[in-house]
């Protein structure tokens, strides 16, 4: 079993869709929505949720005012800020760190676990999807996006499925990070623009630091040939494969609108030269 991860450094360079059209494309798979901060995997996929279960992260404190005795120790330890002057945790500033709970001469400060979130697995027209929803305004990403891969690692084995394809979250901290360490290959989505030179190369850093082997593919390259074309440069002298490129085609926003997958949706210039970069990132990471 060989997992993909697909990443863009930053949102909104296609990356979803594309990873959308390998749901359709590809065989004996199983797809992880990993970004988990906008999952939107679903709008295309429009899943069948077989499974849910919710996502507990850190801690929080919950002062009983029934045991409180107003002492002020808490508000003087908390270096979040998050107590305020009536003895009331903020759910929102508080970290989780336990230092009132251990300090607290009364006993009166709970700590129960955060509930961040749920994950699913769902049935979708492709195949199992593994996904979720974080609740606003909660962390824990990276630690998210770390359980759906490891449920997504167990069901691929139990049904004898050979690859795992990975949204991943834009950016390059921390859910990224666990989106893609360990990964058989990250394939990097960019855009041929000079913040898309930028992001490119931040996140091959990235997946170099974490000894995962990249590809690369422009999206809607025609917009600046000249710009596609050191990024193209760029990959060759970087070892980084290069998957190829994508042409600018509205028939990828529309077949968002149907909620359809580019290759299910058309036939037309950009589906094909997405399914010859599927041929290449197929051959190159599963075989
Ligand atoms: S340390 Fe405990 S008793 Fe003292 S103010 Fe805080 S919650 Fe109340
Ligand atoms: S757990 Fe830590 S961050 Fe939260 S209120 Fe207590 S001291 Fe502050």
């Amino acid at each position: 079993m060989k997992e993909l991860t697909i990443i863009s450094g930053k949102g909104g360079t296609g990356k979803t869709s594309l990873t959308a059209s390998f749901a359709a494309l590809a065989k004996n798979k199983i797809m992880v929505d990993a970004d988990v901060d906008a999952a939107d995997m679903d709008l295309i996929l429009t899943p069948t949720i077989r499974h849910e279960e919710e996502f507990k992260g850190g801690h929080y404190a919950v002062i009983n005012q029934d045991l409180c005795t107003e002492c002020g120790e808490c508000r003087e330890r908390c270096q979040f800020d998050a107590i305020s002057e009536d003895y009331v945790v903020d759910k929102i500033d508080c970290e989780g760190c336990g230092v009132c709970v251990y300090f607290c001469p009364a006993d009166a400060i709970e700590f129960p676990q955060r509930t961040c979130g749920k994950w699913y697995i769902s049935d979708t027209r492709h195949g199992t999807m593994v996904h979720a929803k974080l609740g606003i305004a909660e962390e824990n990403s990276g630690l998210l996006v770390t359980l759906l891969r490891q449920k997504a690692k167990k069901m691929a084995e139990d049904e004898k499925l050979e690859k795992i394809i990975v949204d991943g979250p834009p950016g390059i901290g921390c859910p990224v990070i666990a989106s893609m360490a360990n990964s058989n290959g990250v394939l990097i989505v960019t855009e041929p623009t000079l913040s898309g030179t930028h992001d490119m190369e931040r996140v091959h850093q990235l997946a170099e630091f974490l000894n995962v082997p990249s590809m690369l593919c422009v999206n809607k390259y025609d917009l600046n040939p000249g710009m596609a074309e050191k990024m193209q440069h760029y990959a060759e002298t970087h070892n980084i494969v290069f998957a190829g490129t994508i042409p600018y085609d509205r028939d990828m926003t529309k077949a968002m609108v149907e909620q359809k997958t580019l290759v299910e949706y058309s036939d037309g210039k950009a589906a094909q030269a997405v399914k010859a970069i599927w041929e290449k990132v197929n051959h190159t990471v599963f075989q």
